[in-house]
């Protein structure tokens, strides 16, 4: 399975700054047969992708849909709208998503599912709060995460066109990375869970860990059994520390 090391920007950079940053990117690229998938502000996706220029292992996404072609969605955008602007994949139930915007499980299942009927792929984020990790839920948290949000997936559409982002909620933008041994169990719980949901398929699909990944750090979790990727946020923000990122292991 290809590895993907994907960028998520956040509410952060200029068109300018997206393309400065972008062009860095594309001149530091590693080479090794990594996929790389960079989710700009909406603003900014036709800069990346223009720079990015269909490039053979370079990707661009959009952080999140809205479950509809077109209509009265004031300050919503479409599966088609993402496309248009270059995007091949989207983010759905980020974390900053379910716990700032409130959006519930079955809100992510709608926009997974209509996004991968509109012809794009999509990372799916799960993980559980401090909380619920402390109350043991971690395994009930991820069962209904990956459950709903793929509840109108078929399999052979998850096997190719879905990527499954585990990003503990208390490990996002904390500096608290989970230690491997917690991200090695999650990522065989998580594993396990999907091939509940989707079947045998589930192998297929890439688990990328998401928290706190640095430079320092990504070689370790890359050499995990059943991580296939990373989703990260802060220390993706510089081309240098993303590129570093990108070429660890
Ligand atoms: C994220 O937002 O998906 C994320 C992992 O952020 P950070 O790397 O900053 O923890």
């Amino acid at each position: 399975m290809k590895t993907l090391i994907a960028a998520n920007w956040k509410m952060h950079k200029t068109r300018a700054e997206a393309r400065k940053t972008a062009e860095a990117v594309v001149a530091g690229l590693p080479g090794n047969g990594r996929s790389l998938i960079v989710f700009p502000p909406f603003t900014a996706i036709a800069d990346v992708a223009e720079v990015f220029a269909a490039r053979e292992g370079l990707a661009v996404g959009g952080q999140d849909v809205y479950p509809a072609e077109k209509g009265a969605f004031t300050g919503e955008i479409s599966p088609a709208m993402l496309r248009d602007a270059g995007a091949t994949w989207v983010l759905t139930g980020h974390s900053e998503r379910r716990h700032v915007l409130g959006e519930s499980d079955a809100f992510v299942g709608r926009k997974t599912a209509f996004a991968l009927s509109s012809g794009l792929n999509v990372m799916l984020c799960v993980g559980e709060t401090l909380e619920e990790r402390e109350a043991g839920q971690l395994e009930a948290v991820l069962r209904r995460q990956l459950r709903e949000g793929l509840a109108d997936v078929a399999a052979e559409t998850a096997a190719a066109h879905v990527a499954v982002a585990y990003e503990p909620v208390w490990a996002i933008g904390t500096g608290k990375v989970a230690g491997c041994a917690e991200v090695l169990e999650a990522h065989a719980l998580a594993r396990r869970l999907l091939r509940d949901v989707v079947g045998a398929v589930a192998d297929e699909i890439p688990l990328l860990y998401g928290g706190s990944v640095k430079p320092d750090n990504a070689a370790s979790l890359l050499a995990l059994d059943n991580v296939n990727g990373l989703l990260i946020g802060g220390a993706s923000l510089e081309a240098e520390s993303f590129l570093r990122i990108a070429e660890a292991g």
